[in-house]
């Protein structure tokens, strides 16, 4: 079976960069991790949010 779009492989990292509704805004685009929509860098960051946040929470 042929794939014109492999996605699953090569899915982009979206992780937003600047302020939404800006010109400046876009989303990351580095290769994201299998099972994660981020790349290693910003998945990485996003789990240090989620640990940030229950420390506030507590
Ligand atoms: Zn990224």
């Amino acid at each position: 079976m042929v794939r014109p779009f492999p996605r699953v492989s090569t899915r982009s990292c979206c992780w937003p960069i600047g302020e939404p509704g800006t010109p400046e805004f876009r989303f990351c685009s580095a290769e994201a991790m299998p099972a994660k929509p981020y790349c290693t860098e910003h998945a990485a960051v996003a789990y240090v949010r989620v640990r940030d946040r229950r420390e506030d929470a507590a």
